[in-house]
């Protein structure tokens, strides 16, 4: 294989940046990617039917981070977004993060303003200084009726732990709110990328200095790869140190089993996204993809998302347990010369995207600030 300077495993967004970084600098990069595709799990395409449709669920990029909005539009024009997502609870059909609505709607109140919605709550709320869980977290801020109909179920499903067992984090990423704001986030910047993902990594990626070998597991070709400078590894931390004798422990990942149907009826659900916190049904939300951009097609399709152990890994799982074991994981990594560990599945944080953009924005500045300035002079 051909001499290069960088080399770096898996084509999702901390790859991709890094990849693109470092081509900037003048330095030949090499990818390595497991899966027939660039892009991660961001990855889309157009359907038969014409539909820009997520492989991997829905992203939906938002940040307050100047620099990584800055930095994502030089590769794609993006348009505003404000998503929003609706539940059904029982026979209701509210918006979730909880708002006055979702209030009125459930109980059958007549919330008007913000200072009645802060007296609800604060009726309603169990306090607690510093919750020490998911549960917690949620008693704290809206109390056990609504922890009862939209959280408890959810997370099980979501997680297969109860929010008990989660990180405080978890139930704390999506706010509540005092108003009408039927939006899902608060950013400032809150957007998607014209005509998908997939293009936009395209022109992240669209640097000579870049070469990407896909259908590649970088497991089985190591031995045949030296010579470079620097290993950027972004797959789960724990595959990395698979055959060592010291670590035995797996870390957690959770999946999703995405189930596509295809329907031949213009529209399925009112939204994007629909969740369903309940028990009664075992998937935990579906998603129609043409909403996204108000796409237009004579047919629709669905997917049903069903979190999963087996299969591609997604998410972390954010617990006490987890965290030591990776504890554990980083302090092998950090004993490792010129090898970065770097995004959600290496650094097992939950992070959104625009926290993937910065920390690999970041770990490139650190690692050749100086260098890049003396380029630069
Ligand atoms: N959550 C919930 N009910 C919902 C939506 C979210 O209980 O209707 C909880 C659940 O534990 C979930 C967490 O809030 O994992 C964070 O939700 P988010 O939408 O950020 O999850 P993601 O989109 O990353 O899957």
């Amino acid at each position: 294989m051909k001499d290069f300077d960088i080399l770096i495993i898996g084509a999702g967004i901390s790859g991709a940046v890094l990849a693109e970084r470092y081509a900037s600098i003048g330095k030949s990069v090499l990818m390595i990617e497991k899966r027939d595709h660039i892009a991660g799990n961001c990855f889309d395409y157009y359907d038969e039917n014409g539909i820009l449709t997520s492989k991997y669920g829905a992203h939906l990029f938002h940040t307050n981070d100047e620099g990584v909005w800055k930095y994502v539009n030089q590769f794609s024009d993006w348009y505003s977004w404000q998503h929003k997502v609706i539940a059904r609870v029982d026979d209701k059909t509210v918006p979730i993060p909880v708002n006055i609505t979702t209030v009125n709607t459930l109980f059958n109140e007549n919330i008007k303003n913000e200072n009645e919605m802060q007296r609800w709550l604060q009726k309603n709320r169990i306090a607690f200084d510093q919750p020490k869980n998911g549960e917690e977290a949620v008693l704290n801020r809206v109390g056990e009726v609504l922890y009862d109909k939209m959280f408890k179920h959810y997370t099980k499903k979501q997680w297969d732990k109860y929010p008990v067992e989660l990180h405080a984090s978890v139930l704390e990423r999506i706010p509540v709110r005092d108003n009408y704001d039927d939006r899902y986030f608060s950013d400032v910047h809150q957007a998607l990328p014209k005509g998908g993902y997939t293009k936009l990594f395209k022109n992240i990626l669209n640097n000579p200095n870049i070469q990407i070998l896909l259908n590649t597991d970088y497991f089985e070709v190591q031995d045949q790869l030296s010579g470079y400078d620097k290993l950027f590894y972004t797959g789960p931390i724990d595959r990395f140190f698979a055959f060592s004798e010291k670590l035995k422990e797996k870390l957690e990942y959770r999946s999703i089993n995405f189930v596509r149907e295809d329907l031949d009826q213009e529209y399925f659900q009112e939204n994007s996204v629909v969740n369903y916190p309940g028990q009664d049904v075992e998937f935990t939300r579906i998603v129609e993809y043409k909403h996204f951009g108000n796409q237009k097609s004579a047919k629709t399709s669905i997917v049903k998302e069903f979190t999963v152990d087996e299969g591609e890994p997604y998410y972390p799982v954010p617990n006490q347990k987890n965290q030591e074991i990776y504890a554990k994981y980083k302090a092998e990594a950090d004993q490792l010369i010129d090898v970065y560990f770097v995004g959600r599945l290496a650094n097992y944080k939950y992070f959104n995207m625009d926290q993937a953009f910065r920390n690999a924005l970041d770990l490139f500045e650190q690692l050749e600030f100086k260098k890049t300035e003396k380029l630069q002079n």
